[in-house]
């Protein structure tokens, strides 16, 4: 960290490099790839849409690079928005689908922004109390692997889910732990061709997955299986758009046709690449 009192070019020459590096190794010009300081910010664009301009990435939001996360939530803009462009340039689903974009995306990429932030406080101490606290934590947590192995995998980061969008009863669901709003895991599966991703058997597009699931919570209505092993139907980008009773497919797939504005329904065909 570039700290009050230093200039960047000074700790990038030579001699600057051979003294940060001296507590832990000896310094090797030959060594050196890039030289750069770099300025973090914390950003997120006010607008993300307007008409026919989109931003995404780090046009639409950036990040202090502590948790990882920047590039991962441009590509997850792109994957969010690509599928809905394509869809409403092919006539299968309605303009105003465009505006989840934003909505799904947004909070987020701001969630993202603040924790990386809160991160940055305890990677880059601003002082020598706060250096000291963080060595005495990381001191503390030693008898504990598990927890400092949990820090380091940062799996206190939110799983990648949506408070609202494109989804079919999101705040609604009758089935326990229900993923609808939420990225789909991605298994192993064991196929004739040997063992693979879920994404790899699935392709593009829409997907339905069946599967051993949770039970039914409460009875969703008269005519429906019990108990049912709910049907997820996939997003193009891997969220769960809805969870159907096996009984209720139909019905269900006329609803989410009629969320996405589309004319065709679900067991229609999806069109390649989309
Ligand atoms: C030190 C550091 C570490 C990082 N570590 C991670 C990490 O571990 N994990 C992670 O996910 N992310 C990380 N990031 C963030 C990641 O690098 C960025 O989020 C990502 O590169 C942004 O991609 P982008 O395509 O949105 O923007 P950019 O990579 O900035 O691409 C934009 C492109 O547009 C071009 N351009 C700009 N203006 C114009 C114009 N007018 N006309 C034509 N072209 C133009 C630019 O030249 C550039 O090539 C890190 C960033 C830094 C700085």
């Amino acid at each position: 960290m570039v700290l009050p009192g230093e200039e960047g070019a000074e700790l990038l020459s030579d001699a600057g490099l051979a003294r940060l590096l001296a507590p832990f190794r000896p310094f090797r010009p030959q060594e050196v790839l890039r030289r750069a300081v770099y300025t973090f910010h914390a950003r997120i664009a006010c607008e993300w849409r307007r008409e026919r301009v989109f931003l995404m990435g780090d046009a639409a939001h950036l990040t202090p690079p502590f948790a990882g996360q920047g590039m991962n939530a441009g590509l997850r803009d792109a994957h969010n928005l690509a599928w809905k462009i394509a869809l409403v340039e092919q006539g299968h689903a309605a303009p105003g689908i465009l505006d989840t974009y934003a909505e799904e995306r947004r909070e987020p990429a701001r969630a993202m922004i603040r924790l990386a932030v809160a991160m940055g406080r305890i990677v880059m101490p601003a002082s020598p109390g706060e250096a000291a606290f963080r060595a005495a934590l990381v001191a503390a947590l030693e008898p504990f692997p598990g927890v400092r192995d949990w820090l380091v995998a940062m799996r206190f980061k939110p799983p990648p889910a949506y408070a609202s969008g494109l989804f079919l009863d999101r705040d609604s669901q009758p089935f326990e732990a229900s993923l609808v709003g939420r990225m789909a895991p991605q298994p192993d599966l064991e196929g004739p061709a040997g063992t693979g991703p879920l994404d790899a058997a699935l392709g593009p597009g829409f997907a339905l997955v069946a599967q051993d699931g949770p039970g039914r919570r409460q009875s969703a209505g008269p005519g429906l299986a019990d108990p049912s092993r709910p049907v997820f139907l996939l997003r193009p980008e891997r969220y769960v758009a809805a969870a159907f009773d096996p009984g209720a497919l139909e019905d269900g797939g006329a609803r989410l046709a009629g969320l996405l504005g589309m004319a065709a329904r679900l067991s229609a065909p999806v069109p390649p690449g989309a």
